[in-house]
């Protein structure tokens, strides 16, 4: 079966897929993206990451590509095409092709590509939970943004990835957890669920978003403030959500462990709410 990727307007082999050398993505990461689970057949949060691609794009100063129901319209046709009934699907915006020069061009149509990989949610890691560790965030002030420029996020997984943990929870200049390079970072602690405020210092996860709403729908107590590495360890648990990987439960962070240093209650109740929540969701028609 051959694997589409949507570039710019038709639909191509994924592995002929093709962006010009002057993209300014290429160039000089000027665009944003998003990244959507597709779970059992059903699109996850589909309106908050088109609302989260809207509002990154905004702040670079970049219209939608095309009308949000023609983006709908390629995404379904996508993930059909591509037989998707688990996996992640991409959308990337940029600036456009044009000769380099920082400033914005003029009379340039940004440039749009998206694309889908097949991937199951490791059962092992949400059973079993994942270590981290802690790296500075060397990142730019304005995190809120989904921009493609991850060159800090890359370097902190690969340290992680060299010290066999699956994440790296980047810490501010005052030794406060930020979050993830690829998620949002949480922690319990006498029964509350804690969890930094959004801000431009982090991205406000989708997952993290549907999370706080059934948190508040079970009536849990919830904590939305800065929390230290110190208070993390100490945490009964910790946990980290992303759109590629739900809920994880961390057991470790540097050579401390969490608690016993296996998955809590409270993290893998989340976890069962969250996925009810999904498998609500209405199956793509
Ligand atoms: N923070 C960062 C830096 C991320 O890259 C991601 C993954 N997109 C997240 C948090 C989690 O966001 P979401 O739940 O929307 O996937």
């Amino acid at each position: 079966m051959t694997r589409l990727a949507y570039v710019n307007g038709r639909y191509v082999n994924h592995s002929a897929g093709m962006v010009h050398i002057e993209d300014r993505g290429y160039q000089f990461a000027d665009g944003v993206y998003e990244v959507v689970m597709v779970y059992q057949n059903r699109l996850v949060d589909e309106k908050g990451h088109l609302d989260r691609l809207e509002s990154s794009l905004a702040h670079i100063k970049l219209p939608m590509p095309m009308s949000r129901r023609s983006i709908q319209l390629v995404m379904r046709h996508l993930i059909a095409q591509n037989r998707l009934d688990h996996g992640l699907l991409y959308i990337q915006v940029t600036r456009g092709v044009a000769p380099r020069d920082h400033k914005f061009p003029t009379n340039v149509k940004p440039a749009l590509v998206m694309t889908t990989k097949k991937t199951r949610i490791s059962s092992v890691n949400q059973e079993k939970g994942v270590k981290v560790v802690s790296v500075p965030d060397i990142r730019w002030k304005r995190c809120d943004i989904k921009s493609i420029s991850l060159l800090p996020n890359i370097l902190a997984k690969q340290q992680a990835a060299e010290n066999s943990a699956f994440e790296a929870w980047f810490l501010d200049e005052q030794g406060m957890v930020t979050e993830g390079t690829s998620s949002n970072s949480w922690i319990i602690s006498n029964n509350k669920v804690i969890t930094r405020k959004a801000s431009s210092a982090i991205l406000n996860g989708i997952t993290r978003q549907t999370l706080l709403e059934i948190i508040s729908k079970h009536k849990l107590h919830l904590e939305e403030r800065s929390f230290s590495l110190q208070e993390a360890m100490k945490a009964s648990e910790a946990f980290l959500t992303s759109s590629s990987a739900f809920v994880i439960p961390v057991c470790q962070i540097d050579n401390i462990k969490i608690s016993d240093g296996t998955p809590g209650i409270f993290t893998k109740n989340l976890l069962n709410y969250y996925r009810s929540a999904i498998l609500d969701l209405p199956q793509i028609s």
